[in-house]
Parts: C-alpha cells; structure tokens; sequence
C-alpha cells in the first residue's frame, strides 16, 4: 500500500518523516523531557477502530514495526519507536452505561477525565495516581491506582476490548471470546501483540467518604518510621492505603532543600467518623512527634490529582525505575539513600507495603501480570537541564543496584526499560513464556515488537524495513 492510499483511507493525520508538522509530531509524542533516540518513519494520528486497521495494513504491506501510543506517559519513552508511530489520542470517548455499571473508555482516556465522568455519576474505578495518564499503556501493565487494596490491579477490572492484531482484523477479547489474548492483555505491557482500540470496564460503586492525611517526618528517621509503616500494613483494612513519600518539600512550604519522609494515609470509607478513626488509630501506630501533621481533609479524585501532579512537572526529564521486594527495611532504606544523595532536588521515591488485608496480597487471577511484591519501591529521577541526564542517570540506576539484592521483580508501568533484562523482571518465567507463544502466533513478523522486546520475541524473524 502506498502512503498516498493510506492518506486516502483515514480520517486521522499521516505525517511522514521529513513532512511539515513532523518535528512537532515527533517531539510530542513522549512526554517525558528526555526523549528516546528514534526517529518514525511514519507518525499516523488514529480517529477509528478502522484508521488504526488501516495504519497496521500499511505498516505490514512496508515492512514496518508499529508502534501503539496512548498517553506517550511510559516512563521509558518507549512508544516512539523507529517504524510507524501510530497516536491514538483521538480514541478519547468515554461512555457510561450506569445501570450495567459498565464504562466504555479509548484508550487515550486519562485518568483525571474518567475519574471527573464517574464520580458525577457516583461511580468509581481504580484509576491511577496521576491525572494525565491515560488508560491504555496504564492497563496493560496491569494498572495501580487508587483504593488498589480493596479494587485490586485495574487490568482485572477489564470486562472485555476490542484489539487490532498484525493482520489488520478487529476482535473482541474476553474471559469468552479469544480468551488467550485476553490473558495476555492483561499484564503483557509493550510485550503486548496487538493494538486496543477500546476497553469495557467494570465500575466500583463511589466510596461515600474520601480523605487523606498526612505526617511528616526527618528524612533520617525512615527506619523508624518504616518499623510502624511494617506493624500497620496487617491491620488496616483494605480501603485504607499508607504510602511513603521520600523528597523534599513543595518550594511553597518555605523549607528550603531539607528531605522528608512523609506518611500518607488514603481512606475510601463509609463516613468522615469512620475515616477519622482509623487517622487516630494510624496516629498512635506511628512514631511520636512528627515535624507536621495534616489534619483528615475530604478529598475527591480531581483535587487530589491536582496536588499529585505538582510533583510530575510537564517538561521535566525523568528517569525512573522500580522493584518489588519482601523486604522493606533494606528496601526503604535504600530509596531514602537514594533521595538524600540525589543530584536534582527534584528527585523522590515512594515505597509502599501491602498487607494481608491488600487485595494485591491475593492470590491474582490467571493473566500476564504475574509478578508483583508485598513491598513496592519506585524511584522518580526528576531534573530539568539535558546536561544533567548522565549525573542523574548513573545515580539512579547505581542506587537500584544497590538494591538488587532484595530486588524480586518490576512492575511494567515503572521499570527503567532501557536497560538490558528489565523487561525479563517484569514477569513470570512460565508468564513470559506464554506471552512470548502468543506474540509468535499472532504476530509472526513480529510487526509490535519494539526494540525493547525485539530479541525475545523474534530472534530469527527477518529484519524490518525501520531497522
Ligand atoms: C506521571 C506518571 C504517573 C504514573 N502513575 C502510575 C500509577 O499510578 N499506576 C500505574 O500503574 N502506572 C503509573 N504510571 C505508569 C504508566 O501507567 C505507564 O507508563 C503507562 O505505559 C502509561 O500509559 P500510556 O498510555 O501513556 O503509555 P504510552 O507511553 O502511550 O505507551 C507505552 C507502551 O504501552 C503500549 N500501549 C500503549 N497503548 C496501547 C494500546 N492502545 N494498544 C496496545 N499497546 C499499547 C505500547 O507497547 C507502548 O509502547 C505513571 C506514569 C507517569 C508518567
């Protein structure tokens, strides 16, 4: 197929190398400030189910690879890929079927928009913790958002999604309808074979109360503050998430470059009373004389968001990584290491443990996200200045080194996926395997297979065109 053809075909954009718009496109279609090394042939903006048909017919007819992007948000930069750069930011309608509880969301959805249409419904799903990301790179990895102990991982919520494969057809995937798709759909992340033109997903109830609280700490008393973060995570409920925030405080609070260890308390409960408890009970647990404390404030998702996002500037560079461990001495000792000897004071970490009462301490249900941890620890490298990047890279990925002792596994969502074998981390063996099987099956040539994952996937297929 000519480009000529495929300009004719769609209704989205197709901007070639080279063309007027390319440079924009291009630079665009990451978020993150540093930007990986790869130029696309092709950059086509999908407005259908069938542009996107279209662009991967195209794309096989030229011996491209095709590369899907949602939110361009993955950490790593990697759907900029060399062959066809296929934006679905078009695919961004939402539509809510109240009664089945069911929501209908492109993957271009992000997490602010679908979370502002649910609750003027009072519906809820497990959204992540950043506004600006959207559905389709976020479920699936797996997806962890909000109220995640009692919601579990959002790919689980998934009901079914229609998917374009490398043979240009649309199918509908589910538990029932090519249910070997649907499991990888679930957790293969950028190992996925395929593009998700739409999901349908299963809607929560929205919590009648909502509201966080917060205590903050020395950065030098994280082992303490760690040891009650160790007796809390078996007591609370489900619908009460503790998190720590390793960083320097916001500029506005006057506190100068000082870092911090901050405990933040999430509850999704029946009442203010109730949630107010639970802060007193959390209270106790902790250790004495925090240098501050925030009283329980109410919270909707698009308030919290708007703080959340302050720490994730647009236009910043990032480099990221994460780990799951079952230890989280070691394990927050080490992100606080790490913050306090950071170059860029923008630089911070979170590290959470999961109890027996997290539905993320479940046994998960069948499906390619297969590796997670009681303990999560991630790492956000944050600085503004390019000339900054090997300083602040080195410090990263040596801080995570020295981790990898207690390192058990990645989550997709996070991981520093430019370095060699941290795609491997983010599975099971035998999960891997089975997506890997599947990738072969359904896409021979190979055509999804970013230069993260081209090796195992396709280690005999012929070179593609983009190479
Ligand atoms: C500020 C910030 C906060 C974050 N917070 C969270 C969080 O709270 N919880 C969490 O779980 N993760 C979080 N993440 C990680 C995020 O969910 C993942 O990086 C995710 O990939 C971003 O989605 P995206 O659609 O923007 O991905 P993109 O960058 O657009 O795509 C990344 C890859 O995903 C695949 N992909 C994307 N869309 C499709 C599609 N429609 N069909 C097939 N494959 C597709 C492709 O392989 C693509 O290369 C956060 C990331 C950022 C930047």
């Amino acid at each position: 197929m000519h480009i000529e053809d495929l300009r004719i075909q769609i209704g989205g954009d197709v901007i070639a190398e080279g063309e007027a718009g390319f440079t924009d496109a291009h630079e665009g279609f990451v978020w993150n400030g540093r930007k990986p090394q790869a130029t696309p042939r092709v950059i086509i903006r999908a407005t259908s189910t069938a542009d996107v048909q279209a662009a991967v017919r195209y794309a096989a007819a030229n011996g491209y690879r095709v590369s899907a992007r949602s939110g361009g948000h993955n950490w790593s930069g990697i759907a900029l890929q060399d062959g066809v750069a296929l934006d679905l930011s078009a695919l961004n309608a939402v539509s809510i079927n109240r009664l089945a509880r069911v929501a209908e969301v492109g993957p271009a959805v992000k997490n602010l928009d679908l979370s502002v249409v649910l609750t003027a419904e009072g519906l809820a799903f497990p959204v992540g913790h950043c506004g600006d990301v959207a559905m389709g790179g976020y479920l699936i990895g797996g997806g962890f958002g909000w109220n995640e102990g009692t919601w579990g991982p959002a790919c689980h919520l998934i009901e079914k999604a229609e998917v374009v494969l490398a043979d240009g057809s649309a199918v509908m995937v589910s538990a029932t309808e090519h249910a070997d798709i649907f499991w990888a759909l679930r957790g293969a992340g950028p190992l996925f074979f395929g593009v998700v033109t739409r999901f349908w997903l299963r809607l929560m109830p929205l919590p009648p109360a909502m509201a966080v609280t917060t205590w903050t700490y020395p950065l030098a008393r994280t082992a303490e503050v760690t040891a009650s973060l160790k007796r809390l995570a078996n007591v609370l409920p489900s619908y009460a998430e503790v998190s720590l925030s390793l960083a320097a405080a916001p500029p506005h609070l006057g506190l100068g470059e000082a870092k911090f260890a901050t405990v933040i308390l999430s509850v999704y409960g029946g009442s203010l009373t109730e949630i107010t408890g639970i802060a007193r009970n959390v209270g106790d647990l902790l250790p004495e004389a925090p240098l501050t404390t925030m009283p329980v404030t109410p919270f909707d998702f698009a308030t919290l968001y708007s703080i959340v996002d302050q720490s994730f500037p647009d236009g910043a560079r990032y480099g990221v990584d994460c780990l799951w461990s079952q230890d989280a001495d070691t394990t927050f000792a080490g992100l606080a290491r790490m913050v306090a000897e950071a170059p860029s004071p923008m630089s911070n970490a979170i590290g959470v443990i999961y109890g027996r009462n997290s539905a993320l301490a479940r046994d998960l249900p069948d499906a390619a996200l297969s590796v997670i941890g009681p303990v999560c620890g991630i790492v956000h490298g944050t600085w503004t200045n390019p000339q900054d990047d090997t300083a602040n890279l080195a410090w990263l990925r040596d801080g995570m080194d020295q981790l990898s002792p207690v390192i058990i596994g990645r989550y997709v969502g996070h991981a520093d996926l430019a370095r060699p074998g941290w795609m491997d981390d983010c599975h099971t063996a035998h999960a891997r395997e089975r997506i890997i099987a599947l990738a072969r099956t359904y896409d021979p040539q190979g055509i999804f297979a970013g230069r993260h994952v081209r090796d195992a996937v396709v280690p005999q297929s012929p070179a593609l065109a983009a190479e």
